[in-house]
């Protein structure tokens, strides 16, 4: 029986790269039904939003989604498309793996790091107060009767996080840990100076670890995290980390392997899963069959691999990795003069050989 998937091509570089995709996932015989809906700045128009409800219904009904990169037009007034999918799928862990692949330029060999993010709360939950405004002057002055000062021209966002939120990201990791037979959990955080709420992430990641005695389990403050991944990657496997560390660590992770054109990425909840690259739409090269589809296409592989289609993964994997490491049909990116679909095309010979 055919999967039913939810495939949202974007805009920008999207569609040409969810193509590419599309074909390779083909070129495994994996039988799937992909039911294509579009979301983004180009269906504003027509829908008056830019994510329909046939999109979320679509996923929810699918459970399994991949997706191009969308466009968030700066100071269009629209919210992102991506941050209203996660928020409204409740999909609140965000897989994002950086692994070397020979034949991409790194100053840094053998880095296999997976950086699991939480992805609905944290200074990403949006609850912010503009300066000036009467709710930002109420705040204020709730505040001062606690006895903190904040300056009365102060803009403020809010960071909660909480033990349910917590709990259930870094049992996850633990989880995908354990499927993927890793060997350890490394919980990011600054603890010792936002006590309430990073250290109430800490607190309950140690609690949850116990439940874990087969998988190692560490801690570090985010500013010495960054500097080990630096100096050391190799001594890290997962790392578990509130919204905005995570945010910032995965760039970090994705600059060790030779970036954004090769980072795959996952947003995944109880009920759907989101699969999508790290980077954006890259709209200047829309159109122009450039862009590398590498990180739609490892995207792809993450999408097998949590549907249990492992050998179709691997072997496109396998492909991918092969096509980088011999350099001759690769985009721009990674030194080569191969268009998107010319890519696509070397991968699926290889996945056929
Ligand atoms: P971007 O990732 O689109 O592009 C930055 C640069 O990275 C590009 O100019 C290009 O040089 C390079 N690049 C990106 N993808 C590449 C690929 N596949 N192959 C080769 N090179 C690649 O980042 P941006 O310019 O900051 O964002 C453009 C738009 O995408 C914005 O509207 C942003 O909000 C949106 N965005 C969407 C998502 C998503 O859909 N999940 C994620 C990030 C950004």
């Amino acid at each position: 029986m055919a999967y039913n998937i939810t495939l949202i091509p974007g805009d920008g570089t999207g569609p040409e790269l969810s193509d590419a995709m599309r074909r390779v996932v083909e070129a495994t015989g994996v039988a799937i039904e992909w039911e294509v809906v579009e979301a983004g700045a180009d269906v504003m128009d027509k829908h008056g939003t830019p994510l329909p409800d046939t999109v979320l219904e679509s996923i929810k009904r699918n459970k399994v989604a991949i997706k191009g990169p969308i466009t968030t037009p700066v100071g269009s007034g629209f919210r992102s498309v991506n941050v209203a999918l996660r928020k409204e799928l409740d999909l609140y862990a965000c897989l994002r793996p950086a692994f070397t692949l020979k034949g991409v330029k790194s100053r840094y060999e053998d880095i296999d790091l997976v950086i699991v993010r939480e992805n609905t709360e944290d200074l990403y939950a949006g609850i912010e107060f503009e300066k000036g405004s009467g709710a930002a002057e109420r705040l204020i002055g709730f505040l001062y009767e606690e006895g903190a000062i904040v300056r009365s021209d102060s803009g403020i966002s809010i960071k909660p996080i909480s033990v349910t939120a917590t709990e259930r990201i870094v049992r996850w990791a633990f989880e995908y840990a354990r499927r993927e037979e890793r060997r350890k959990v490394t919980a990011v955080h600054k603890a010792n100076i936002m006590k309430f709420s990073d250290g109430l992430f800490l607190e309950t990641a140690r609690r949850v670890a116990e439940d874990y005695p087969d998988i190692e389990f560490e801690d570090r403050i985010v500013d010495n995290m960054c500097m080990q991944l630096v100096q050391k990657p190799e001594l890290y496997d997962i790392l578990v980390c509130p919204n905005l560390y995570g945010d910032i660590l995965s760039d970090l992770c994705a600059g060790l392997v030779g970036g954004l054109g090769v980072a795959p990425g996952a947003n995944i909840g109880d009920e759907a899963a989101v699969f999508e690259p790290v980077h954006g739409s890259a709209p200047k090269y829309a159109g122009l069959n450039r862009v590398n589809p590498t990180a739609l296409v490892l995207s792809s592989v993450l999408m097998l691999k949590h549907i249990g289609e492992r050998e179709a993964a691997d072997r496109i994997f396998n492909a991918t990795a092969a096509v980088i490491a011999e350099g001759k049909d690769v985009t721009y990116d990674l030194g080569g003069t191969a268009g998107t679909r010319e890519m696509a095309e070397a991968i699926i010979k290889k996945i056929g050989d």
